[in-house]
């Protein structure tokens, strides 16, 4: 199990839109998947029609030392199952930084879940602040996938999320954290500036730049309020279309990874 970590400190970015619709968009390509809730807004959770109900969350599992397993929960999306999150959540931070272990915290509770060999990927969707459950996703994380918004400052606070990998791996809590893409959401093609900005990050970030852009479309800010996934709201409309592009490409680039690896391993 491949723990993806999609964060950036800024909030209203595509963290979640993101989180959902690749983690929806990848189950239906048989890839097994679970989605890891850890905003107390809950945003994930909602988004897939889960209602706060009783039984275990994140929460029971981070705070309370509740197995984990418990949490899980299945999805109408045959492959996708998700460990909702909890509003109790957002008391967590100072109940975490009194354990002594709360950057590694969040990486033992998955790990029984990592061995388990249920699931082929752990997508987390953070919430938008450098906390502990944040700077806890990335000392969990086998790689960090960040959204940005294609707009005037949707650069700014790459500089810092960068440095933050930087220190996870340096404070040696995950030394093998990558910062493995990021994804330009919200894309209005009409708009000078957002052209603008995608060649920026094409030029500045080359290597992980996704090739997918996300547009801006009504439907993709419409369907967390049905609590679907985009491809149940919409079968084939644009933002259905790139989501599953970015499932695409974000296997591609494993399996291209892979042979690489592979090829390197075997003697010529
Ligand atoms: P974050 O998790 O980073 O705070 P969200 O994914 O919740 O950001 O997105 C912020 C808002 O923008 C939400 O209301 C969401 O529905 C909407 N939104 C996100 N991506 C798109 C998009 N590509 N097109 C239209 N609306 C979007
Ligand atoms: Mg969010």
């Amino acid at each position: 199990m491949r723990i993806v970590a999609i964060s950036n400190q800024k909030g209203g970015v595509g963290k979640t839109t993101t989180a959902l619709n690749l983690a929806a968009c990848l189950s239906q390509l048989g890839v097994r998947v679970l989605l890891v809730d850890l905003d107390p807004q809950a945003n994930a959770t909602s988004g897939l029609g889960l209602a706060q109900e009783e039984g275990g969350s994140i929460y029971s599992a981070l705070v309370e030392g509740a197995d984990p397993r418990q949490a899980i929960r299945s999805t109408r999306l045959p492959n996708l199952s998700i460990i909702r999150s909890h509003q109790e959540l957002a008391g967590c931070e100072i109940e975490l930084a009194q354990s002594g272990n709360h950057l590694g915290r969040l990486k033992d509770v998955l790990t029984p879940l990592r061995e388990s060999g249920h699931f082929d990927y752990a997508i987390l969707d953070t919430p938008p602040s450098l906390g502990v459950l944040m700077t806890g996703a990335l000392a969990a994380a086998d790689e960090l996938l960040v959204p940005i918004q294609c707009e005037y400052f949707g650069l700014e606070g790459l500089s810092k999320i960068v440095s933050v990998v930087q220190q996870i791996r340096d404070c040696g809590a995950n030394p093998n954290l990558v910062l493995e893409g990021i994804v330009m959401t919200m894309y209005d093609s009409r708009a000078n500036l957002a052209n603008q900005v995608v060649n920026d990050v094409r030029n500045y970030f080359a290597e992980i730049c996704y090739q997918t852009v996300i547009p801006r479309t009504v439907r993709l800010g419409e369907a967390p309020s049905f609590g679907k996934s985009i491809i149940e709201y919409e079968y084939s409309g644009r933002g259905a279309q790139a989501y599953r592009a970015l499932a695409e490409e974000f296997l591609a680039r494993r399996s291209g990874a892979a042979q690489a690896a592979a090829a390197e391993e075997s003697p010529a």
